[in-house]
């Protein structure tokens, strides 16, 4: 790699529930991002103007609606965020900002890695879904299918507020599956927030914008999350070298927000083209590979146990050190 850290190196795996376990009922008609935009007290109708004013929002400020500065007005007042810093990536349907970590982010990670200097907790990611950018016919083209979105329906805010659970459950599965991943820390509506990839010196590159030194171990790492992920009943569907990117000398996966379970309709022809993107990358490094190949392996190699019929409800207890938790149901 460009910084001259070379080795990859792979985390445990740990028992992995059955698919669609993290899945609970849940009510995505009305929100407390809703609510808030409903009733703009005082107190939101400041905290709107303020953002609204911010520098690094004078763009997107004119397409956040009102419950998405609902969402970010309840991130805030429960501590996940502080203080929003500048946008990393302005996308099709999403924007990505940097922020300040709350004093919720900040405890969480302060007791789970004690008085050791961790940068960790400091800044987080905040992805904020535009309900009206968003492509509805796609997004729900990878939610039919699923059963942990059965009934969802058409409505695009609940569209988009099922996408962006999913996204977080997609993340949480992945890490426990052993598949490096940003750290989920809390859903609100459209937005997520999430571990921050990067130093202050700017986020963590993809795979595409750098140089790769041993492009033979970083194909044998992505080949076995690849097979992790499958192994855990995911798969990725978006899966390519701009949503890997390098972190602190290791690989990290992102944007799982399209991710499906194996029973989706399309998951097989999902892998074929993941294993493809992934194989001609690498091959382009000069790694011999090809995209028969590595679907191959990933098929041989991996048993997902897909009883979707599991009872709800053990995902807590499953996700490792407990730091953080999403859930507001
Ligand atoms: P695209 O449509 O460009 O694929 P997207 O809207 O689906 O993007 P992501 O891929 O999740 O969103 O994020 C866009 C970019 O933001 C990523 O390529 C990455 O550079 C950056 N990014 C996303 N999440 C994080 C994170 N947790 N830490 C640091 N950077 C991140
Ligand atoms: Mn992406």
């Amino acid at each position: 790699m460009t910084d001259g850290e070379g080795e990859f190196g792979l985390l445990e795996t740990e028992e992995v529930d059955g698919v669609g376990d993290e899945w609970e009922e849940i009510d995505v008609s009305d929100t407390d991002a809703d609510r808030i935009a409903r009733k703009r007290d005082r107190e939101f109708s400041e905290f709107r103007k303020r953002i609204k004013d911010a520098d690094q929002f004078k763009v997107e400020a004119s397409v956040f609606d009102d419950a998405t500065y609902g969402a970010l007005y309840k991130l805030v007042q429960d501590g996940h965020i502080d203080a929003f810093g500048g946008p990393i990536s302005t996308g099709k349907e999403a924007n990505v900002y940097t922020a300040l970590a709350g004093s919720e982010a900040r405890g969480a990670s302060e007791q789970s890695s004690g008085d050791s200097e961790e940068p960790r907790g400091h800044e987080v990611a905040v992805k904020v879904y535009r309900i009206n950018a968003s492509d509805f016919t796609d997004m729900r083209g990878y939610l039919d299918g699923d059963p942990r979105f059965e009934g969802i329906g058409s409505d695009k805010k609940k569209v988009v507020t099922a996408w962006v659970r999913k996204e977080s459950s997609n993340l949480k599965r992945a890490r426990r599956a052993g598949v490096r991943t940003p750290e989920p820390i809390a859903v609100e509506r459209n937005v997520l927030v999430m571990e921050y990839l990067g130093t202050e010196e700017g986020r963590a590159k993809r795979l595409s914008e750098v140089h790769i030194e041993n492009p033979d171990t970083a194909y044998e790492v992505v080949q076995e999350y690849l097979r992790r992920l499958y192994d855990a009943g995911l798969v990725h569907g978006d899966f390519s070298e701009y949503n890997i990117v390098f972190h602190e000398g290791q690989l990290y996966i992102i944007d799982l927000g399209q991710a499906v379970t194996i029973h989706h309709p399309n998951a097989e022809e999902f892998l074929e083209r993941d294993c493809r993107n992934i194989s001609n990358f690498f091959a382009r490094q000069g790694v011999e590979t090809t995209p028969e190949e590595l679907l191959a392996y990933v098929r041989e190699y991996a048993t997902p146990d897909d009883n979707e019929d599991t009872a709800p409800g053990s995902d807590d207890d499953a996700v490792p050190q407990g730091r953080l938790e999403d859930r507001r149901e």
